[in-house]
């Protein structure tokens, strides 16, 4: 009666996610400031005071009785036209309100456009490290993942690996920059590299492949960095994109999925996210959300408060001996872990309430991930810990 693949799913929670739950029930038996809790991406940062002040207002309208009725299926129109003209604004772009579809976040924009484009064997490639809820998704919705190791002295995209990676069967590749876990940028021209590979598999295959960006990091980058926008440089280009981390909400569950018209057979692709929401029970994302998001286009949460913590950690362990790349956007370090067995280095770590997250859900060994969205005074207290534990390795050797 029962799917087992989704027991499956259900019994073995994300690694991220059991962590989580270990640092709730250590924080109640030792005190939740005792325990140094590295796990989950969840933005310390509170939203800014323009989505609190957004919030307020909505709900003081007393003659709005559809505010927490359903919207168009899509979402409601005047939001996918605020989104679709911030856009433009930012990024020289020419969207419109049918460009974008309003999802519960990112992770059901990857949901939605990877059951609209799915057809029996196709292979959607990412690069390592990614996401590991990617496994899932892509998975789930009937294709294969095909990782691709990038260069492990950059985190960058490594092209001849590529080049090995696609078949007949590539339907998709999809990219994450500023990158969770490594924090690691794309820049221009790794990204028009892409571009210029992805267009000569298409005439080689004879079909298009669609490059799925999955952008909910976008805003979190640091010292002037830039982050290309995609769309304007291959055009079977979709954008997945949360206010999870840039407005600090990711338990509203908020994002988009946007569908540019100048890709291939883009009515057809857009009527199948409609299609695959629908099928999905997706339609219609949180309408109070959507009119916040509305009246915040443009808007971030203080993330200064990153760019400190990022600082902060990153020239401390480094300092302690620990080794890893710098990360110009995101707000996680992937860090070295100091012996092969990176489990058993965090489980040494959680000697020292350190919680942290092993590499290999990520497509690769070898690493920790430390996300840095906490308070800048967790990193303080937790860096005895970090040097204590880079210690007992050096006494070790
Ligand atoms: N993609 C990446 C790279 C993420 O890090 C996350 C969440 O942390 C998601 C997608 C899912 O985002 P959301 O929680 O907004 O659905």
């Amino acid at each position: 009666m029962i799917a087992e693949d989704m027991v499956a799913l259900g019994m073995h929670k994300s690694v991220i996610r059991e962590i989580f739950e270990y640092s709730k029930k250590r924080g109640a038996q030792i005190g939740p400031e005792h325990v140094f809790d590295f796990s989950i991406g969840n933005p310390n940062v509170p939203a800014p005071q323009s989505v609190h002040q957004a919030i307020r207002e909505l709900l003081e309208r007393e003659d709005d009785i559809y505010l927490h009725g359903y919207t168009s299926a899509q979402g409601d129109m005047e939001t996918r036209k605020a989104i679709a003209e911030n856009l433009n604004e930012r990024f020289g772009t020419h969207f419109h309100q049918d460009n974008l579809y309003m999802t519960c976040g990112a992770a059901a924009s990857l949901r939605i456009i990877l059951e609209a484009i799915h057809e029996e064997g196709d292979e959607i490639i990412t690069f390592t490290p990614f996401f590991p809820e990617y496994r899932v998704f892509v998975e789930n919705s009937g294709a294969k993942l095909v990782p691709v190791h990038t260069n492990p002295d950059t985190f960058q995209i490594d092209f001849d690996k590529l080049e090995c990676a696609f078949s007949e069967h590539t339907k998709a590749v999809i990219v994450n920059s500023p990158n969770n876990p490594s924090g690691v940028i794309f820049p221009e021209e790794a990204i028009q590299k892409l571009a210029a590979v992805l267009e000569e598999k298409e005439k080689i295959y004879g079909h298009a492949i669609c490059l799925i960006a999955d952008e909910p990091y976008r805003e979190l980058v640091y010292d002037g960095r830039e982050v290309p926008y995609i769309t304007k440089y291959y055009k079977n280009t979709v954008v997945c994109y949360s206010y999870s981390k840039s407005l600090s909400l990711p338990g509203e569950r908020i994002g988009y999925l946007l569908i540019p018209d100048e890709m291939e057979q883009a009515k057809e692709l857009y009527a199948a996210v409609c299609g695959a929401g629908r099928a999905l029970g997706f339609v219609c994302a949180p309408s109070l959300f959507q009119h916040v998001v509305r009246r915040c286009t443009g808007q971030v949460s203080d993330l200064s408060i990153y760019k400190k913590n990022r600082d902060l950690l990153y020239h401390a362990l480094t300092e302690y001996g620990y080794s890893c790349v710098y990360p110009d956007g995101a707000f996680y370090l992937f860090v070295k872990s100091m012996e092969a067995d990176t489990d058993a280095f965090c489980e040494r770590a959680k000697k020292y309430e350190l919680l942290v997250v092993p590499s290999e859900s990520f497509g690769c060994s070898g690493y920790v991930r430390i996300a840095y969205c906490v308070s800048t005074a967790q990193i303080e207290n937790a860096l005895p810990a970090f040097k204590k534990l880079a210690e007992e390795y050096k006494a070790a050797k």
